[in-house]
């Protein structure tokens, strides 16, 4: 099958299977040529190990620090009529590499919600790890049955307290225009905190601490994105800010109640980028747009792979993290400081559908877009016909 972009609003239906191997080689390279890390785990669970942060955490452990890693991870098949999804093809180039390189990798495909995914990751630890020492909890889903009741809650991205009014850019139209997003509903609110605040991430510890799956010192993160004034009314004050905030809540008690195996448990913030969870988001494209283009010029952009290098020298393993007013672990500065930011919000006042080309950098935004579902990487052969059916090698 022929296989080119099908893009439908802020998503792209299909994904390429030859892309996005070469998406995670680049991601590989990247890890190889950096210095090789003097600490880190040996053991990793990766829960939203297939796109994102959650793929380039696992790269880091793998290639930085030879680290057999497990992987969970919700993405469709391929069959012979219909690609698989992005997710899933990153999963099969990443297994393919690690087991060239001798390291153990495997990857789990269900719901990380539900408690049968987690008994299957508890077995797999116990079958070819014995017991893991960094969980890192990178998920991003808009909904979440939960385990005891059998609800299914949704998440919402609006703001709290009241109507805001904004510019954003519709991707589809290629339109800068104003939006005014409603206030979120107490229920809508609270729906949110339990898709993707801290309730999940507690649920896995205390299964995989309970099953005797968690080593001494073992270290444990989950990610969010905390922003500044430009993105806080839709984002770090708005209904996923709120629940990032029960993050902080749980990290605390997971400190606590873990003691007796010196749990580590952080909340580590990382920059805006463009993933699949961050372009659904009303105005992050143009934010990130704008946002690309500043620190490009500034020569300070990084994208996943060199966040979440970052994250493990100058946070997770190092003996002097940086870490914030809530103990979480930074790598976001570049983004959040006040010039960058203040070079952000001058253009962002400044931008109008005449001049966002000029002042964004929107090929950039799009170039990140398309390579997350394997499109647009010089050296494919985008006109070759490619076998949509690509299966996860299994551990020699
Ligand atoms: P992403 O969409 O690229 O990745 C999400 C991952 O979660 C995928 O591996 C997917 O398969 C998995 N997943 C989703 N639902 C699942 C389910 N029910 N069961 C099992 N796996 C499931 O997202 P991302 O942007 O990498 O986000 C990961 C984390 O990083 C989130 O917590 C997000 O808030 C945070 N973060 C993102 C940004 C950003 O700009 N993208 C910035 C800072 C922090």
């Amino acid at each position: 099958m022929v296989i080119k972009p099908k893009i439908r609003g802020f998503i792209c239906t299909n994904s390429h299977p030859v892309g996005c191997a070469e998406n995670v080689k680049q991601q590989i390279q990247y890890v190889k040529a950096q210095p090789e890390l003097k600490q880190g785990p040996k053991r990793v669970l990766v829960i939203g190990c297939s796109t994102g942060y959650g793929l380039a955490t696992r790269i880091v452990s793998a290639f930085g620090n030879k680290a057999d890693t497990l992987g969970v991870c919700f993405e469709k098949e391929p069959t012979e009529k219909r690609t698989g999804t992005a997710g899933w093809y990153n999963t099969a180039a990443f297994h393919d590499q690690a087991h060239a390189a001798g390291l153990y990798a495997e990857s789990i495909n269900g719901d990380a919600f539900s408690d049968e995914i987690k008994e299957q990751t508890i077995a797999a630890i116990k079958a070819n790890m014995g017991q893991v020492d960094l969980v890192v909890y990178s998920l991003a889903s808009p909904k979440r049955k939960d385990p005891e009741s059998g609800e299914v809650f949704s998440s919402t991205l609006k703001p709290v307290g009241q109507a805001y009014t904004t510019k954003t850019y519709d991707t589809d139209k290629d339109k800068v225009h104003e939006i005014t997003l409603e206030p979120a509903t107490e229920k809508e609110i609270a729906d949110t905190v339990k898709v993707m605040g801290g309730e999940d991430w507690e649920r896995w510890i205390k299964f995989l601490h309970e099953a005797g799956v968690l080593a001494d010192g073992c270290k444990t993160t989950a990610y969010t994105y905390i922003g500044k004034q430009l993105t806080w009314p839709i984002y770090g004050h708005a209904t996923i800010g709120l629940a990032k905030e029960d993050l902080d809540r749980a990290a605390n008690d997971l400190r606590q109640s873990y003691q007796e195996i010196n749990l580590e448990a952080y909340v580590s913030g990382l920059k805006a980028l463009v993933t699949q969870a961050s372009s659904a988001i009303p105005v992050m494209p143009l934010y990130i747009s704008l946002m690309y283009g500043v620190m490009k010029k500034d020569g300070t952009h990084e994208g996943c792979i060199e966040q979440a290098y970052r994250l493990f020298v100058e946070g997770l393993y190092s003996s002097q993290p940086n870490l914030d007013e809530a103990r979480r672990l930074r790598v976001d500065g570049k983004e959040t400081n006040d010039e960058t930011q203040g070079k952000i919000e001058t253009l962002w006042h400044q931008v109008t559908q005449d001049n966002f080309h000029q002042l964004a950098d929107y090929k950039g935004y799009h170039q990140d877009f398309l390579n997350l579902f394997g499109f647009g990487f010089e050296g494919v052969d985008y006109d070759a016909d490619v076998d949509p059916q690509v299966s996860w090698g299994k551990n020699k």
